[in-house]
């Protein structure tokens, strides 16, 4: 079993994919798995996310 998480409702800032995001929790960070861009997650995913990923509101 792999430990990332998959985060559902969230669409990749770099190429719009939506629930291609997972999260990994070891290495702090999150990648897309339909274009391979990753973003660091310094602190609590939350809000670390927000800044860097759209929640799909803003497309
Ligand atoms: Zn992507």
């Amino acid at each position: 079993m792999s430990l990332a998480h998959f985060l559902d409702d969230l669409r990749c800032s770099c190429c719009g994919a939506l629930n291609v995001l997972w999260l990994d929790p070891v290495r702090g960070f999150v990648e897309c798995h339909e274009c391979g861009q990753k973003a660091a997650v310094m602190v609590d995913p939350a809000d670390s996310l927000d800044s860097r990923w759209s929640f799909g509101g803003d497309w």
